[in-house]
């Protein structure tokens, strides 16, 4: 008898993509002359009009600062934040909406951990064990505590696809390693990380994890109870949302036993000059008035998402990617950089002869947006000794013609730059 083949998950229904792209005004202009093919995606997502007005109508309606003053739009603007925390907790599958910090995004929640968590738990000979592909926001505060501490920063490796390796990072864990701080997804070459093992592994030992999920959250479910995770950081500019406010999540008990890390308003019980009472979790960690329009933005955002049928787009996000990958290797002189075992949403690449600012140059003409340059991933770059590449990120709303205009675009630049 033939065996059946067996989905991971039942098939996602089909995204209607047209439909869909009607939501985001922006998609409809022009960029010179030419329709917009919008492909920088990982450096920051386009918003839908349920965002644009989820914020508008928080502005004209609900507008006032939180932590419940007597009057009632304090209170809607609380019920409000509050709201948006809850979506993020569901979002991440948190137990507990405590459990999730709001911040202005990845960058700011890591140096949340790397000051308020690490100056407590990292001291002189202590390791933060890192990977080769961490964007500079994942390494930098790493650097900053590890010069405060006089800690050392270790690096795991990554082969030449772009795949960490794995028994190497579970070589570096050593009785001084304190704290692994890894991305979900690279945001230079794509690669998907294998998270639960790396989780798994750093447990073993009793080293507590922090993912970044900056590049993972908008293309792949999250849940931080499966991962085990015991931090994890996203950005809502990169998910459909407004940028200047993102989340952290931090297991209760951390967070519970970390010293603030900014003082002031609303982090406070009480306040002499001899003494102050820290809040709890999580305003602990929340100094001074939030971005509040921007967690209303990115509950929103986080609505639409789940509407949209966040299974729909992952398949929709693989097929692009699959069908981007098949079409730029076939153009003479594109070489795909980054051919992990398994990607999402990324696909960086060099043509031949051609400086990648030049390369964005010649898209740019054409209307089609993309990032050219280190990515914000020096090391990456380092390491696999090129300058900097081109790089193709794909959202919801990209179809199989945008990708069919990027390959003509590419010709375009072979054209120009056999002359
Ligand atoms: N980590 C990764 C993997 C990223 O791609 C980015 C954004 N490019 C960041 C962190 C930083 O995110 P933000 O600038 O929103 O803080």
């Amino acid at each position: 008898m033939k065996a059946a083949v067996r989905p991971r998950r039942p098939a996602a229904p089909a995204l209607d993509v047209a439909a869909l792209r009607r939501e985001f005004p922006i998609l409809s202009r022009k960029v010179h002359g030419k329709p917009l093919v919008y492909l920088d995606n990982a450096a920051t997502t386009q918003k839908p009009r349920a965002v644009l007005e989820a914020v508008t109508r928080f502005s004209e309606e609900e507008n006032a600062n939180v932590q419940r003053a007597v009057h009632l739009l304090s209170q809607r603007a609380t019920d409000a934040h509050e709201g948006a925390r809850e979506k993020v907790r569901r979002f991440v599958n948190a137990r507990e909406a405590r459990e999730i910090v709001f911040t202005r995004g990845t960058t700011e929640a890591v140096n949340l951990v790397a000051q308020a968590w690490g100056r407590r738990h990292v001291g002189p000979g202590d390791e933060v064990l890192i990977t080769a592909m961490e964007h500079h926001s994942n390494i930098v505060p790493w650097q900053m505590l590890r010069d405060e501490k006089g800690a050392r920063l270790v690096v795991a490796p990554m082969d030449d696809a772009g795949d960490l390796v794995l028994p190497e990072l579970e070589r570096l864990l050593s009785p001084r390693t304190r704290i692994v701080a890894v991305a979900h997804v690279s945001n230079a070459l794509g690669t998907v990380n294998r998270v639960a093992e790396i989780v798994r592994l750093a447990h073993a030992r009793g080293v507590p994890v922090l993912v970044d999920g900056a590049q993972a959250a908008p293309h792949l479910r999250v849940d931080v109870q499966a991962l085990d995770c015991d931090f994890y950081a996203f950005s809502g500019h990169k998910v459909y949302g407004p940028t200047g406010i993102g989340a952290l999540y931090g297991k209760a008990a951390l967070l519970e036993e970390m010293p603030p890390w900014q003082g002031g308003g609303d982090m406070i019980l009480s306040v002499t000059f001899e003494k102050t009472h820290y809040n709890e979790v999580p305003h602990k960690f929340e100094a001074g008035t939030p971005n509040i329009a921007g967690a209303v933005g990115l509950g929103a955002a986080l609505d639409w998402l789940g509407s949209a049928g966040r299974d729909a787009i992952e398949a929709h996000e693989r097929d692009l990617l699959a069908y981007a990958t098949d079409r730029a290797s076939a153009v003479p002189g594109v070489r795909i950089v980054g051919t992990a075992r398994e990607k999402a949403g990324v696909l960086s690449f060099t043509v031949e002869g051609v400086h990648p600012h030049d390369v964005g140059t010649v898209l740019d003409r054409e209307g089609i947006a993309v990032r050219t340059g280190h990515h914000c991933a020096q090391p990456v770059m380092e390491r696999l000794g090129i300058p900097a590449t081109a790089r193709a990120s794909f959202a919801a709303y990209n179809t199989r013609d945008e990708v069919d205009a990027l390959v003509a675009g590419l010709g375009r630049v072979r054209e120009i730059f056999r002359r």
